[in-house]
């Protein structure tokens, strides 16, 4: 069984290193190229085990859509590349390329670059978006994108980056990270000496207190600001997290829509942590970028023109449809669904750019 072997490569990586860390832990489970949770399926929607705005709803798309147009028009209505990193099932991007069709010098100046891991859901974006724009290519990393201005797009990409966790003790901070216990057999977690790798300060933790850094999307952040810094342009980030104070252990597993053991099925549930926006908007800032927010996904959907969007909508819709529109504005905007916890920010390569929604 998939799962047993990549339990196996886990156990003998742990045999010769004595311990794993969290971000390679998490590494293997989610992108090992043949047992990995996102190299073996298609994980969203309502057969899968977890949903994202797009496949909510098409205004999500849309009105993101309508933003990257307003940036270019600001940018100088000039060549650039459309990004867009983990694009899931493609869906963010055929709704946000139908929203902006209207403008067909948008369209003419772009090309579109999908920034993608896994093979299998690059075949699926493949087949959602290749009717939507004449020029769509896929990379494996940021490394590759076109030197030009760019717009880029990153909705829950962030947070299935690995992460490395760190905990208070009294003898200072140390590392969290992933053992195997052999007389219950099973994996479990073990606090081994920091060494330099921590990221961040102690200063006013408790003991057992953990905090976590992202070593993996301030360097892919970094790359990109770079860009921006170099040749212009402007980037939107939406997820699930926090700015400012650190939030303890935010890694979590979800498995067919709930929360599933971490430790327990590697490869088989999918791992995330809370985005630290603070620390990307850091990294941009050594920039010389410009930033905005984080405002909530609420907030952003409503400025943007969500909820007159849905009443155009309902205007040719059927009572089922109708339904169907409401129920997923509202899952998108209200505060105790994704509207408070779902957070925005964007970057700007100059003042030129004044990003719409903020
Ligand atoms: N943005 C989509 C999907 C979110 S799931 C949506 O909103 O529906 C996370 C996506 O990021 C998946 O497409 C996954 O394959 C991709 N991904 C994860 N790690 C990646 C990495 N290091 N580089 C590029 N893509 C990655």
């Amino acid at each position: 069984m998939e799962q047993n072997t990549l339990l196996t490569i886990i156990k003998d990586k742990i045999a010769s290193e004595g311990s794993l860390s969290i971000s390679d832990y998490m590494e293997l489970c989610l992108a090992h190229p043949e047992y990995g949770y996102y190299t073996t399926r298609d994980p969203l929607g309502a057969t899968g085990d977890f949903t994202t705005s797009p496949e909510i709803s098409q205004i999500f798309g849309e009105l993101i859509g309508l933003w990257c147009a307003a940036v270019w028009q600001q940018m100088g209505s000039e060549a650039c590349g459309l990004v867009e990193l983990g694009p899931g099932r493609g869906t963010l991007m055929a709704d946000a390329l139908r929203a902006s069709k209207s403008l067909p010098e948008f369209h003419a100046s772009l090309t579109v670059h999908m920034v993608e891991t896994s093979p299998k859901l690059a075949n699926t974006q493949y087949h959602n978006v290749r009717d939507m724009h004449p020029h769509i290519e896929w990379l494996d990393t940021v490394e590759q994108l076109p030197k030009k201005p760019l717009i880029i797009i990153a909705n829950e990409f962030f947070d299935a980056l690995p992460i490395k966790q760190f905990v208070k003790t009294e003898n200072g901070m140390q590392e969290r990270k992933v053992t195997w216990n052999e007389t219950n057999a099973q994996l479990e977690y073990c606090i081994q000496p920091a060494g330099l790798s921590l990221a961040k300060g102690d200063d006013g933790l408790q003991e057992g207190q953990i905090i976590e850094s992202a070593p993996l999307a301030r360097s892919i952040m970094h790359i990109l600001a770079t860009h921006l810094a170099t040749y212009g342009g402007a980037a939107l980030v939406i997820d699930y997290g926090y700015s400012g104070v650190p939030h303890g252990d935010t890694l979590q597993a979800v498995k067919s829509h709930g929360f599933a053991s971490i430790l327990g099925n590697p490869g088989e549930a999918d791992l995330t942590a809370h985005v630290d926006f603070s620390s990307l908007m850091e990294v941009a800032k050594e920039q010389k970028l410009n930033t905005y927010g984080t405002i909530t996904q609420g907030e952003f959907l409503r400025k943007l023109g969500a909820e007159i969007r849905a009443q155009l909508l309902i205007r040719h819709a059927n009572e089922e449809q109708q339904n169907v529109i409401l129920s997923g504005l509202h899952r998108l905007m209200a505060p105790e669904q994704m509207g408070e916890l779902f957070k925005v920010i964007a970057i700007t390569s100059g003042s030129h750019i004044m990003p719409a929604g903020f």
